[in-house]
């Protein structure tokens, strides 16, 4: 286990700004993960858990208490199910998963930065696939009973971006991630976004080569520098940072009756609700691609990324972050929320 006193978090994180940590520790096992919760929770201390520090913005004054960075590793493959351990980089586990195994199920989450272990965190998903589709259960260690637990999909309250993880922030450290995954021989999970099968020239619900689908995704995220880069400030960032609206039936009605919003792109959401675009608000307010002069700017690539354009503080990009939120409200109703998980600020 390392640990470190005042220690700069901004190149730990992929917008690469915020203060230090009062205390980084560094867990390679499971073991030392687990002893270094339970001395901050003896002490009292905050406690963060660190992962890749691609949906996180931490605040200018650093964190004060122990960050703790996951860094255990375990990849271990029997058939079609899988347990990796939290600290692996997910990306690298994706392409594993299709370059020596052919198997389906997460190949169209290539390229998302991150640990294995916050995939269950906020559920993530892109191009039609999320992890809670494939996940089967999470072993975490559970700080409020002081012991490791197994849940199950049902019991991990999976929903869009969001989980029990997310909705008990102080309760759970994802140890590892356990998955079952397809052998379709060879071919990838149904493509279901449009984009997805345009660029591919496939009907949505078809199947292509396991790795087509993984290629194809790299090569969309990347020309909306959704895949890091360092020497690319476009990728500076949190990926989106505002989730997708679920407006009720009656907010959504109330969206429709403002100017302009004809075109507004629309999904049926669980419970009656519409998911809409938060990236079509946005450039529909006004805020186009590269928007913003300063040091924080809009991606030149996509217009829900906010970046850091090298020299940039938190400050400057809430300021930002905040000068967009209140522009779509103003224009459409509509309140955007952020994805990125935000240390000693708020939007
Ligand atoms: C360029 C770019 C593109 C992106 N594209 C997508 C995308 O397509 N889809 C998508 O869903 N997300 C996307 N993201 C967001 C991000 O990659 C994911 O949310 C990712 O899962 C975060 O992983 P991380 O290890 O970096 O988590 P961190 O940023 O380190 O942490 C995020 C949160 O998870 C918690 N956490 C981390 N590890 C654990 C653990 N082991 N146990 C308990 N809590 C933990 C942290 O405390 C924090 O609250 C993108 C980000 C970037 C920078």
């Amino acid at each position: 286990m390392l640990v470190e006193n005042d220690a700069p978090l901004a190149p730990l994180t992929t917008l690469r700004l915020g203060g230090p940590a009062r205390r980084l520790v560094t867990a390679h096992t499971d073991d030392e993960v687990i002893a270094a919760v339970r001395e901050a929770d003896a002490a009292g201390e905050p406690l963060l858990v660190l992962g890749g520090g691609s949906n996180l913005v931490i605040g200018d004054a650093g964190f004060p208490g122990t960050v703790l960075r996951i860094a255990t590793e375990g990849f271990a493959l029997d058939g079609t199910a899988l347990e990796v351990a939290a600290g692996e980089t997910w990306s690298e586990v994706v392409h594993r998963t299709v370059r020596d195994h052919g198997l389906a199920g997460i190949e169209f989450l290539a390229g998302i930065p991150g640990s294995a272990g916050a995939t269950p965190v906020q559920n993530v998903g892109a191009y039609g696939q999320e992890v809670a589709q494939s996940i089967t259960e999470v072993v975490a260690y559970d700080r409020t009973a002081d012991e490791v637990v197994t849940l199950s999909n049902a019991e991990c309250g999976f929903s869009y971006r969001h989980s029990r993880f997310k909705a008990e922030p102080d309760r759970y450290v994802v140890l590892r991630v356990r998955f079952r995954l397809e052998d379709n021989d060879g071919l990838s999970t149904p493509v279901r976004y449009a984009e997805t099968a345009r660029h591919l020239g496939v009907e949505p619900g078809a199947r292509v080569a396991v790795g087509t689908a993984w290629t194809a995704v790299l090569l969309l995220r990347s020309g909306k520098g959704m895949v890091l880069d360092p020497a690319d400030h476009d990728t500076w960032s949190a990926g989106s940072f505002f989730t997708n609206p679920v407006l009720t039936a009656a907010q959504y009605d109330s969206f429709r009756t403002r100017p302009g919003t004809e075109d507004a792109p629309a999904y049926p959401a669980p419970e009656g609700c519409t998911k809409t675009s938060a990236a079509w608000l946005i450039d529909r307010a006004g805020f186009g691609k590269g928007y913003g002069g300063g040091p924080a700017t809009l991606s030149t690539k996509h217009t829900l990324a906010l970046t850091n354009r090298g020299s940039a503080t938190a400050e400057d990009l809430l300021a930002l972050a905040r000068e967009i939120r209140d522009g779509v409200r103003a224009a459409f109703g509509v309140e955007l929320v952020n994805e990125p998980v935000m240390v000693g600020v708020k939007l």
